[in-house]
């Protein structure tokens, strides 16, 4: 399967399916020019699993360096991003060397990054291991966290191609299914009620979530995102509905410091906010509830408190003019944006916690 993203700014493939790791010298051998050398940047986790499988494929068509770091999110930091451009430097990639992201959306947003900006930006291929990444390797976003807030620094930077090799998706632990299930479901929850339905009907557990289901949920996943991308590459309208389940999700994350809960897992009980700030989608919101505890997914944290929420929600990439901008749905597939002040939605918010 291959599904063609097109941007304003360039067009890539998304080769997805078992095994399509194989594509990865077809896509190597068409660069135009031919890349004097690779870097392969990967963590731990999937370096363990998969960068043999994935050297085998290049084999000696190319040469290569591979840069390991360490697994999880507060690995997308300026050190590490410091330490792959000195990398890069030390090996002598030059502007016709490839980045090559083997990893969820940390390592593919720092890679990203990486390129983006090494030498005033050079090539790189997308190659995501996490369900999440069907969303995060699709869109051309890349960048690091500051200590003052996650994703402030980076770069828009579209890769030259996406290998998503379902395959490597199997040794993926339950909370990080439970992670990019949940962007799954925005998608569906934002622009196609039929997904959602076949969504909820088929996955009963989080251990339904594989092989063609699972693909065909993740097909539908990335034509979503790229069908808003496409219309808004640079997020100036539409594509803040993407953020849905996010602005919430975001401060979550922040005030448990990454810790114990997954971005997903986060952005899930985000998207129960938002729904049960619109009286239509209020019913939605319980169902939703309903399946994603099933699921597994956490219950929300009852020791944050709504204010210490509320300020970093301010802090938002997306605040604006002093308002907190939600996105809301007005029933499936009619996201719109909503703006209140800070004082309004801690009431909201307030209560939502008491609630839930
Ligand atoms: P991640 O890359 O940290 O991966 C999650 C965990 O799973 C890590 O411990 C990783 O080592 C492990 N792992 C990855 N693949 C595995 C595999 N196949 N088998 C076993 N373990 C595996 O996180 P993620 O959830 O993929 O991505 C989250 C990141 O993506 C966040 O930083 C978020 O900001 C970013 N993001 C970016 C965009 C974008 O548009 N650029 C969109 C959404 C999310
Ligand atoms: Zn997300």
């Amino acid at each position: 399967n291959t599904i063609d993203i097109t941007t304003p700014s360039k067009k890539y493939p998304v080769f997805i399916g078992d095994k399509v790791i194989d594509q990865l010298n077809v896509v190597l051998e068409n660069l135009n020019p031919s890349p004097k050398n690779l870097l392969i940047i990967t963590d731990e986790n999937v370096g363990n699993l998969y960068l043999e499988t994935v050297q085998n494929v290049i084999g000696d068509a190319f040469t290569y360096e591979t840069i390991q770091i360490q697994a999880g999110d507060d690995q997308k930091s300026f050190e590490n991003y410091m330490t792959c451009q000195s990398f890069a430097l030390n090996k002598e990639l030059d502007r016709t060397s490839v980045v090559i992201a083997l990893g969820g959306g940390m390592i593919g947003d720092l890679a990203g990054f990486v390129a983006g900006t090494y030498m005033r930006g050079i090539r790189f291929v997308q190659i995501p291991t996490t369900i999440l990444a069907h969303d995060s390797a699709v869109g051309g976003k890349t960048g690091i966290n500051h200590p003052e807030g996650k994703n402030m620094i980076g770069v828009f930077h579209q890769p030259e191609a996406v290998i998503y090799s379902t395959d490597f998706l199997t040794t993926l632990p339950g909370n990080e299914k439970r992670s990019g299930f949940a962007e799954v479901i925005k998608h569906a929850l934002i622009a196609d009620e039929n997904l959602y339905r076949s969504l909820r009907e088929n996955v009963k557990t989080i251990d339904d979530l594989k092989g063609d289901s699972l693909q065909q949920a993740l097909i539908q996943g990335i034509k979503i995102k790229n069908a808003i991308v496409t219309q808004d590459e640079k997020e100036k309208g539409i594509r803040a509905y993407l953020n849905f389940g996010h602005t919430l999700g975001h401060a979550i994350e922040g005030e448990l410091q990454y810790k114990g809960i997954t971005h997903g897992e986060a952005v899930a009980l985000g998207m129960l906010f938002a729904l049960s700030l619109n009286e239509d989608t209020e019913i939605l919101g319980q169902e939703l509830k309903m399946w994603l505890t099933t699921l597994g997914f956490p219950s929300f944290p009852k020791h944050l408190s709504a204010s210490s929420l509320i300020n970093r929600m301010k802090k938002d990439k997306k605040a604006e003019k002093g308002m907190i901008q939600m996105v809301l749905l007005n029933g499936f597939g009619k996201p719109y944006l909503s703006p209140y002040t800070s004082e309004e939605l801690e009431s909201k918010l307030s209560s939502f916690i008491g609630e839930i």
